[in-house]
């Protein structure tokens, strides 16, 4: 495991759990081992393996999910060794497979293809190695030349793909560019995954969007209007979740879909307040916002699900204390008029509206 991540192995792995769940899997067990480094052939020990072997039988396990990347030989040794029909798989392979479930747009569909087209390149070899043990060595080298194709083949759709996503990417541009001259201020609700976004979207909007109590519910931004009592409108903007530990291969698919935060006139951050990790992971989002050059942009945090926090009136005091920082409950509505008064104040501030007086 990274040095660099703020999560323990227990926290960890219990992200990747809520991955798997979110994925649709059942989680029937976890295990972890500490080694200085790990194994080459098979990622962890030979004793890990056989324990987790037994546990496979015992439990009827059709699936074992590393928390870390595997490489291809370490997959494949790894299937080798548990036998039968196992799957064996890593983060970003599920991250892959829940971004390929719940791609809504044609981007980011695009995005995720792309993504798991270069996540399989350099594992093309497990197939064509399965293909050589079913027929029992017969078809050898011959498997070794049909990865030589495969991958060319690969390359030539990832080529595509890349020139198609630039092409849609152009698209939206300019779509957004006429958007952002209609004097409609531009709300972005940014935040760690399933702080609640989804949810306050929702009790903003009526809109049925997607709230569920699972990690990614949102991939693509969705956007809606929210009329406040002044009679002024905004268009309120859900963004994709981060995540701690996000696979190197998937930035590029995230930045992108994030590109939208940059036009915003406001940022409300989102914080799951009741999170043992709260404050590690508002650090993780600040870390990446600050990157991604918006420091311009007005911004307020929002302290949701004080309902599920030990002492909410103690933390609704913190709060008060803080500048920007609003308490609420989604679930409940606590704290929502008071949300919308700070958007409003902001907004005021940021000008928009003024130019939108202009007739
Ligand atoms: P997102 O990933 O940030 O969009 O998060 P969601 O809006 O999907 O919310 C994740 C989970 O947290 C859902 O099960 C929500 O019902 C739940 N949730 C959201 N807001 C609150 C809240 O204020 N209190 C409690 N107790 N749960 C909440």
């Amino acid at each position: 495991r990274g040095e660099d991540d703020f999560l323990g192995i227990e926290e960890s792995l219990e992200e990747l759990a809520q991955l798997a769940d979110t994925a649709g899997l059942l989680v029937v067990g976890s295990t972890y081992q500490k080694l200085a480094h790990p194994n080459s052939r098979t990622y962890i020990g030979s004793g890990k393996v056989s324990e987790i072997k037994n546990a496979i039988h015992a439990l009827d396990v059709e699936t074992v999910i590393f928390d870390d990347e595997l490489s291809a030989g370490q997959l494949r040794n790894l299937e080798k060794a548990f036998g039968g029909d196992v799957r064996v798989c890593d983060r970003t392979a599920l991250i892959l497979d829940i971004f390929n479930q719940r791609a809504a747009t044609h981007e980011a569909a695009l995005q995720v293809s792309l993504a798991q087209m270069e996540y399989q390149l350099p594992r093309l070899t497990k197939m064509w190695s399965h293909l050589e043990r079913q027929a029992g060595g017969r078809v050898k080298g011959m498997g070794e030349k049909q990865i030589e194709v495969d991958k060319r083949i690969l390359r030539t759709q990832i080529t595509a793909l890349r020139k198609e996503l630039e092409s849609v990417r152009e698209h939206r541009r300019q779509y957004r560019n006429r958007r952002v001259s209609v004097p409609v201020p531009v709300v972005s609700l940014v935040g760690y995954t399933n702080a609640g976004k989804s949810t306050i979207l929702n009790r903003l909007t009526g809109a049925d969007v997607l709230a569920e109590d699972r990690l990614f519910a949102t991939l693509d931004p969705t956007t809606r209007r929210v009329q406040l009592n002044n009679g002024k409108e905004f268009l309120l903007t859900d963004t994709v979740g981060f995540i701690q530990k996000l696979p190197t291969t998937l930035v590029a698919a995230f930045r992108a879909t994030l590109e939208e935060i940059s036009e915003s006139s406001l940022l409300v951050h989102v914080v799951d307040i009741s999170h043992p990790l709260a404050q590690q992971q508002t650090w993780a989002v600040d870390k990446i916002l600050s990157e991604l050059d918006v420091a311009s942009i007005p911004k307020l945090v929002v302290w949701n699900k004080v309902d599920k926090t030990m002492d909410p009136t103690k933390i609704k005091m913190e709060a008060l204390e803080r500048d920007h920082v609003i308490c609420i409950s989604a679930l409940s509505g606590d704290g929502l008029k008071e949300l919308c008064d700070a958007i409003q104040g902001k907004l005021k501030d940021s000008m928009v509206w003024i130019e939108a007086l202009v007739p």
